[in-house]
């Protein structure tokens, strides 16, 4: 691990009050408790049996994020103990979850992931369904859901305007929903490349993977 690179990720999240997210996917259980001994709780993971594995051999303080795209036939890996889903992108997902919760007794806390960037590859509800899906949530009922916020990731690229323009729309959308959703207040976005324009636009949470960890390979 970077200690002096995440010294200064730290620093900069307490000088933004945003909450990090070190992204320990493909890391190992001893990297990810040397990261935890340096005083960082929340990990972010993409596989639900890679997050399943390490929750039962690291320390029961961890909160867990997941962060990659999750299937349907996935969510009992993780729902016992996941503190936040940053990745619902379907109600389907949702329905699967809910179930989960009530298996399980606990609300699962989830973002809805919005497809920002310019790459057609990535997941999330595109831009122009947002509203509409927003909406058909609160048609239904999930006692054991509880929408905290919107994720989304930036398109991979060096124009920084772009970046910025993409994180300064999805912050525009928060807003626009924590007007009507007192529940709505986390903002996950910034990664490695891009969570100083991230906070700089308003991010209330980063995930940042390789800074802290070294490139994956
Ligand atoms: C891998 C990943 C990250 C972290 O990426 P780094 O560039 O290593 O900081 C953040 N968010 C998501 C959704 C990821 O999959």
């Amino acid at each position: 691990m970077f200690v002096k690179a995440l010294e200064e990720i730290v620093n900069k999240c307490t000088q933004y009050n945003a909450r990090l997210v070190a992204v320990s996917k493909t890391r190992s259980a001893e990297e990810i408790q040397q990261v935890y001994n340096s005083g960082i709780r929340d990990f972010g993971e993409n596989y639900a049996a890679e997050m399943k594995n390490k929750h039962k051999g690291l320390p029961k303080d961890i909160c867990w994020h997941f962060i990659g795209h999750l299937q349907r036939n996935k969510t009992a890996l993780i729902s016992p103990y996941v503190h936040l889903i940053h990745s619902v992108d379907r109600i389907s997902l949702l329905n699967e979850l809910e179930k989960e919760g009530l298996k399980h007794n606990r609300i699962i806390s989830c973002l809805l992931q919005v497809h920002i960037a310019r790459e057609e590859t990535k997941f999330g509800i595109l831009l122009d369904q947002l509203n509409h899906f927003v909406n058909e949530i609160k048609t239904k009922t999930f006692p054991h859901i509880s929408i905290k916020g919107l994720m989304g990731m930036a398109t991979l690229t060096d124009d920084k305007n772009q970046i910025r323009s993409e994180f300064r729309l999805l912050k525009k959308l928060f807003d626009g929903l924590t007007a009507s959703d007192k529940n709505f207040t986390i903002l996950s976005m910034g990664m490695t490349s891009d969570y100083e324009i991230a906070l700089d636009e308003g991010s209330t949470m980063v995930r940042i993977g390789s800074a802290i960890f070294g490139e994956r390979n």
